[in-house]
């Protein structure tokens, strides 16, 4: 690997490289990037590898190298501690919760001693307190130049460091998010490097698409209105009648919201029509009309006062951006893009491109214009991409990566894991097992997955495609293992990931209760625990894309319409794909021993099952639970 990446790295163009967990992919792509003497973004999918490329490997190669080259990290805007933002939220007189007030106690003291004021220092903060939002800036509500903090900024400060250094890390959000807006110091930075690798490749697509379309949403209109409030109040006090003019927009806000409907949370709405699917179309068309009429009067208002500060003439412009926005979903979809509503208590309206293919070779790939060898006053050299993942496909084209990627000349590469698998791990397939449409498939996964958490102590990861199924497994283990006191059971959600991944693998240590997760979603890859802290993966059903979902159905009609089957070249390789990155959770070391226990017989049963099934690292396979069971009970006593 480190070849190949070393070969493209001299002559320029794009490499892809699946390389299995255990062959040392990073300092594979990092040495040779390295001792390039080019400039070097490197981007990650994850902040968690984020900072370890930041912290620890780079580091520790620049060191071992011997190269004196400067790294920087550069985070999106929600990462950094806002300091203007961070003193508002101190005369704040409420705050979201009671526990919002000891975490802004916390980061109010780490505030006065970071040099970097990036969040992730702040010891066991919850990524998912309430609190980050008031204490971290967005393009939005950055007051830019004219803030009182502007010299000190933290991430103003990221960004020139980041201009300065040899070697820059980056996150896929953060690369997108410049590309749709150019606002995060990407857009400088871009066009000075001559290499860029992307790690955790595997989610750029979905990252992309995020960026690359254009969203809508009642929460972000409140937030404006709150602003346009806010600032009225304080800066023009009497020249508008602010809390009419706002109270006014905040109703259309709430109509187009109740034309939509009560659904339960996180429900997606298809949109193929002029209106989202079940909305009544006058009534849709009438709401964002009304919504647009009040969205002028408020920027008229604002208008009025746009000299009084600086915050007005923000202001307006988010408002201008958002009548835009309304009128682009007042009239058709994007060819090539898809609508739906995502609607709860609050509504977004999204239209996204069904991947970033053309993206990347207009953008990317087609605006590559060669630019001179660092150091060199030789010929210009075009751009060098490396792309690498543990897992990018199941052919050996890697389609899977490369078609939605736009990446169908790139060079491809796969390095097969160097573990032993026949050796270190089982793979098991009840073959009895009710099918997973069946409404006790569940707590027969739960019976099975009791059964081999008893016969290890704990040491069991469940990793279940929908969150019912977490639930209702998690409870069934709760009641079993959690109410006697026999064994730790933990549940995604009830802590942040990092805190679960950290008391799991504390479990084994002496006097530490035994213990059992019981995961959905992203715990699927990610999930780091090496060693004999895990010893048993339980996946609950074969991980298909689910098919009423917008983006999907969009994804699998357009192959339709190409004249491809949608089963064998988009939910079979999305199977396929997630199926090894649960898998992959289990086997992180030559040393590590273990079972995967798939609980869908069509794994065995049918012949997509089957291609499935070869997909796998080759792990031996054991058909009856019991003896599954006792050779579990073998490696928990060693
Ligand atoms: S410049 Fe923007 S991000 Fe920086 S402190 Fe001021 S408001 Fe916050």
């Amino acid at each position: 690997m480190a070849l190949a990446v070393a070969h493209t790295l001299v002559h320029g163009g794009s490499l892809v490289v699946e390389a299995g967990t255990g062959v040392g992919k990073t300092f594979a792509y990092l040495v040779p990037a390295l001792l390039s003497g080019e400039r070097v973004l490197v981007s990650t999918a994850t902040k968690t590898l984020q900072d370890q490329l930041f912290a620890r490997d780079i580091p520790e190669l620049l060191q071992a190298l011997g190269l004196p080259l400067r790294l920087a990290m550069l985070k999106g805007r929600g990462s950094y501690v806002c300091q203007q933002r961070l003193e508002l939220a101190q005369q704040a007189t409420s705050l979201p919760d009671r526990q919002a007030f000891n975490t802004l106690a916390q980061v109010q003291a780490w505030a006065r001693t970071t040099t970097t004021g990036d969040l992730a220092e702040v010891p066991n903060l919850d990524e998912r307190s309430a609190l980050i939002p008031l204490i971290t800036s967005n393009r939005d509500n950055c007051l830019g130049s004219p803030c009182p903090h502007w010299r000190e900024c933290h991430v103003n400060a990221a960004r020139r460091e980041a201009m300065a250094a040899d070697v820059v890390v980056i996150n896929h959000h953060l690369f997108f998010a410049d590309m749709a807006v150019r606002e995060s110091g990407m857009a400088e930075l871009l066009p000075t490097v001559r290499v860029v690798i992307f790690d955790e490749a595997h989610q750029l697509n979905e990252t992309g698409i995020q960026f690359l379309g254009k969203q809508l949403g009642t929460g972000q209109l409140l937030d404006l209105a709150r602003d346009v409030l806010a600032a009225g109040l304080q800066l023009a006090r009497g020249l508008v009648d602010w809390q009419k003019v706002v109270s006014e927009f905040e109703k259309t806000l709430r109509d187009w919201r109740l034309v939509v409907g009560k659904h339960p949370a996180n429900t997606k709405l298809k949109w193929s029509d002029p209106e989202p699917h079940g909305v009544h179309p006058l009534d849709w068309a009438q709401a964002l009309h009304d919504l647009s009429e009040s969205t002028e009067r408020l920027q008229a208002a604002v208008e009025n006062v746009v000299d009084a500060a600086p915050d007005f003439q923000r202001l307006h412009e988010r408002l201008s951006d958002v009548l835009s926005l309304i009128t682009h979903f007042e009239n058709p979809c994007a060819p090539g893009s898809v609508r739906w509503v995502e609607v709860g208590g609050q509504m977004r309206c999204f239209e996204a491109p069904l991947d970033i293919a053309e993206t990347v070779q207009n953008k990317l790939l087609g605006s590559d214009l060669a630019i001179p060898a660092e150091g060199s006053a030789g010929a210009p050299l075009p751009r060098s991409w490396i792309f690498t993942s543990a897992t990018l496909g199941d052919d050996d084209k890697l389609s899977w990566f490369t078609e939605p990627c736009g990446l169908n000349n790139a060079q491809v590469l796969r390095m097969q894991s160097p573990f032993d698998y026949q050796a270190q791990a089982w793979v098991h397939v009840p073959r009895l097992m009710v099918p997973p449409k069946d409404p006790g498939h569940s707590a027969e996964v739960g019976d099975t997955a009791i059964q081999i958490a008893r016969a290890l102590g704990g040491r069991t990861l469940v990793l279940t495609t929908t969150l019912r199924a977490l639930r209702a497994i998690g409870a069934q283990m709760q009641e079993a293992f959690g109410d006697s006191g026999e064994l730790e059971v933990l549940m995604q959600g009830e802590s942040p990931k990092r805190e679960l991944m950290s008391r799991f693998r504390k479990a084994i240590e002496p006097g530490e209760k035994g213990c059992v997760l019981v995961a959905s979603a992203s715990f699927w890859e990610g999930f780091d625990v090496p060693g004999e802290a895990l010893q048993a993966v339980v996946i609950d059903k074969l991980p298909f894309p689910p098919p009423n979902d917008p983006l999907v159905e969009a994804r699998s009609q357009r192959l339709e319409a190409q004249g491809r089957s949608s089963f064998n070249d988009y939910f079979l390789p999305e199977a396929a794909v997630s199926l090894k990155q649960g898998a992959g959770r289990l086997i992180r070391r030559e040393t590590d021993r273990g079972a995967l226990v798939v609980c869908d017989n069509r794994l065995v049963n049918t012949g997509y099952g089957r291609r499935l099934l070869a997909g796998l690292p080759p792990m031996k396979r054991i058909e009856q639970l019991p003896e599954l069971l006792s050779a579990l009970r073998e490696i928990a006593k060693t």
